[in-house]
């Protein structure tokens, strides 16, 4: 899988220990959750070339007992709605990482693909260009990945603490 230098999500003090909580709570289930920021292009020495920035400063855990943060999207839209409303009014955030949690691994599943595939075609506005963080639950480990131009790439995270 390539990696995508000029993408990177940036977790900000303290977010990584929620996510952490998050996923501890939902064993032996899969955690899911939504974190809302701000993406900031950044001009690169060769011009018009840029490097996106996602800052993420939020992070909302998602208590569901359904299997996928996607089937939680798409059955529960009054709540996504609700959480995403919160965070774009009161400050200025946008959706910028779907994330759940596996029982080991942080590789997109099959599904988790397909669903990356179905946001890409079918997707609001809000919901393209997400960053798909996974966490492994049993080391913690989180990494993120982007489906772009039909390729599925992985893009740097780097937790600010
Ligand atoms: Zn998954």
């Amino acid at each position: 899988m390539r990696k995508e230098k000029d993408v990177i999500i940036y977790l900000k003090y303290g977010l990584l220990e929620k996510i952490k909580d998050c996923v501890n709570n939902a064993t032996p289930n899969e955690a899911c959750g939504f974190v809302f920021g701000t993406i900031e292009e950044v001009p690169l020495s060769v011009p018009g070339e840029f490097q996106y920035h996602y800052i993420a400063k939020e992070f909302h855990c998602i208590e569901s007992n359904h299997k996928s943060p996607i089937a939680f999207l798409i059955s529960d839209e009054e709540r996504f709605g609700k959480a995403f409303r919160e965070a774009a009014h009161s400050q200025d955030l946008r959706l910028i990482s779907i994330f759940h949690s596996h029982p080991s691994g942080n590789r997109p599943s099959g599904t988790d693909l397909d669903n990356m595939k179905y946001l890409d075609k079918f997707g609001l506005k809000a919901t393209k260009n997400q960053i798909w963080t996974i966490m492994d639950a049993k080391d913690k480990k989180i990494k993120g990945y982007m489906y772009l131009q039909k390729e599925l790439i992985e893009v740097e995270v780097i937790s600010q603490e």
